[in-house]
């Protein structure tokens, strides 16, 4: 008996990505074993954690890296890095920040929400959030003011789909933060396929979330430089203690590397474009929607199916639709961040053919 039945639990097709509230992601059997044997053992974490540095550092290129309990935490540690370093003391005041440089610069378009906002990461340090320029309009020039002034902690910026507003050519702003000393910290939570893009900006530190493309536990991935890979560790002695990665967790991440560094990733790429347009072609003939393949804006290595909802005469509009999916059994979720322009997005990464054929089936008869 699987869980869902032993305990009463809704069954759920996932076609809104890796979210947060359904689960996030699918682990290969691989990482799950290698999870379940951690949780048998004990180890010297310090060990495990120094292991997951190298690790880290060979997959990724980066000097070094570390594991943390997700990429919120890894926002709130790395801006606790930026303002106490290693110093003992320090650590130990936070998140009181009297005699800390702890303002923290970030461009209005990415103050994102992502469940909750992500300048409460930033808070939960001790910091202040120094919000900059427009939710439309950021220029390099502004967030350069911002990084001059003094008492300035380090430049948080975001990689998501999710950024709002005139891009922010984020090599540009790291240098912009390095002409001023301060440390730059990308938020690419669900870029893991573009981490050695993100470290390429300069950034000193670049978080990325392993339970999400990763298929990881729960896991805040943080590589970069190795000074500032250490201040993040120091934090583990102070308010780090509560945003700790559990020894399955690190172990799961090691297991997750190892499946990617696996993967044909040229195969793997075909493999998705594929069943994007299979489902395209067999959406196609469904009344009432138009269906296309939409690449992934940040650049992510793989489409997704856009549904244009027509809505003609009696057909339910786009939000109607993506209600009517949860609404049934198993529960179908897909993206709805453009329902209002009559757009739903479904992502098939982690879906089987038969989930694919259940999508379709439910789709053909609530639009029939
Ligand atoms: C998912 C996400 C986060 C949070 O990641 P967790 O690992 O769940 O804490 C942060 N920022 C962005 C842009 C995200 O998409």
């Amino acid at each position: 008996m699987g869980l869902h039945e032993q305990y009463g639990l809704t069954h759920v097709i996932n076609a809104r990505g890796p979210f947060t509230p359904l689960g996030v992601s699918r682990s290969e059997r691989g990482v799950a074993v290698a999870t379940a044997q951690a949780l048998g053992e004990f180890f010297v974490m310090e060990e495990v954690l120094d292991l997951a540095d190298r690790v880290l550092a060979g997959a990724t290129g980066a000097e070094a890296g570390t594991v943390v309990h997700c990429t919120s935490s890894a926002i709130t540690l790395a801006v606790a890095a930026a303002m106490a370093g290693t110093s003992p003391e320090r650590i130990a005041a936070l998140p009181d920040t009297s005699g800390m440089a702890s303002r923290v610069v970030l461009p209005a378009g990415h103050a994102v929400h992502y469940g909750h906002p992500l300048v409460q990461d930033i808070r939960l340090a001790g910091a202040v959030p120094v919000v900059t320029g427009t939710v439309d309009e950021c220029t390099v020039d502004a967030l350069e003011r911002e990084l001059s002034r003094p008492g300035t902690a380090c430049l948080v910026l975001v990689s998501s789909r999710l950024v709002r507003g005139a891009e922010v050519p984020l090599a540009d702003a790291v240098a912009a933060a390095h002409r001023h000393g301060v440390p730059v910290v990308v938020d690419g939570a669900a870029q893991d396929f573009r981490i050695a893009e993100l470290l390429a900006t300069g950034a000193d530190l670049v978080l990325v979330s392993g339970q999400k493309y990763l298929g990881s536990p729960t896991a805040g991935i943080v590589v970069g430089r190795a000074d500032r890979v250490q201040a993040v560790r120091a934090q583990e002695k102070g308010i780090g203690r509560a945003m700790k990665a559990s020894k399955e967790a690190v172990l799961g991440v090691l297991a997750a590397l190892h499946v990617r560094q696996e993967t044909d990733l040229g195969a793997w790429r075909r493999a998705q474009e594929d069943k994007v347009e299979r489902f395209v072609e067999r959406a196609g003939a469904l009344r009432g929607v138009r269906a296309a393949p939409a690449p992934d804006p940040t650049g992510l290595p793989f489409p997704r199916v856009s549904l244009h909802v027509t809505a003609t005469g009696t057909g339910p509009d786009a939000t109607a639709l993506a209600h009517a999916l949860r609404a049934g059994s198993p529960a179908i979720w897909v993206m709805d961040h453009r329902q209002g322009d009559g757009e739903l997005l479904l992502e098939l990464v982690p879906l089987t053919d038969p989930e694919i054929d259940t999508v379709l089936d439910r789709l053909a008869e609530l639009l029939a």
